[in-house]
């Protein structure tokens, strides 16, 4: 079981989950444990309300333990965050009660039943000819560049999320867009999608609000950047693009 406060997640000489035993002797707020047997096969989560500085970010549990660890610990607190911002039913108020059926919480009064939500986003790895291109998003700390990303719109598919976002973002086309690979990525609750893509045309112009620069860089230039933090997928697409130019 994951132990929570908002979120961050306790790690406690080493260990970062726990048996209910443990949990037991902490001030709990919510837990998973009071729900109905057949959610307990999710994720196992505990809510407190800690300050302790043994409460450390998901990031950093990447750190210390691994991708797995990251993403099981990713979905228990999308889970804990949804049972603490979704408390009644947006329909008409009424109080909502887990299921005992599958994973959703059905209103006591008008009978909706609602289930966990997550924002897909993708995430992209545009080449052109054996250079990359790498984007400098205006809220990041100076020198700092990654690949392209945006959440998925309702109405799209992924492929049409990359073409929308990669002409928004930079300006230009891309075609031959193929699937990489997936993330966890609980800030708060997305499922980030992974794309490789190759430049068709245009050239590059940052649309200035989101995008302050972009352009095309050559392994060793890449190198030489502030790059993702090695938890995130973008830092997987940066290293793929590295490892075989
Ligand atoms: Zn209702």
């Amino acid at each position: 079981m994951f132990v929570f406060s908002k979120n961050k997640i306790l790690v406690h000489e080493g260990r970062y989950d726990f048996n209910e035993e443990y949990i037991q002797n902490l001030d709990v707020m919510r837990s998973s444990a009071e729900l109905p047997e057949n959610w307990k096969r999710l994720a196992q989560w505990a809510d407190v309300q800690n300050d302790s500085p043994d409460f450390i970010g998901l990031r950093d549990l990447w750190h210390i333990a691994g991708s797995e660890a990251f993403a099981r610990a990713g979905g228990a607190l999308i889970f804990a965050e949804w049972f603490r911002n979704f408390r009644k039913c947006p329909y008409c108020g009424g109080e909502l009660a887990p299921s005992n059926h599958d994973y959703g919480r059905k209103c006591s009064e008008c009978g909706k039943i609602y289930y966990v939500q997550q924002s897909p986003a993708i995430i992209v790895a545009v080449e052109r000819g054996g250079k990359l291109l790498l984007a400098h998003n205006t809220a990041w700390p100076d020198g700092r560049y990654s690949v392209i990303a945006g959440f998925v719109e309702p109405g799209e598919s992924l492929e049409m999320t990359v073409r929308r976002e990669v002409r928004e973002e930079v300006s230009i086309d891309v075609d031959g867009i193929k699937y990489f690979g997936s993330q966890v990525w609980p800030f708060p609750n997305s499922l980030m999608l992974g794309f490789t893509a190759e430049y068709s045309s245009g050239e590059i112009m940052p649309d200035g609000t989101e995008i302050a620069h972009a352009g095309w860089f050559d392994p060793d230039e890449v190198r030489k950047l502030k790059l993702p933090d090695g938890a995130s997928i973008a830092s997987r697409l940066i290293n793929h693009f590295l490892d075989t130019h």
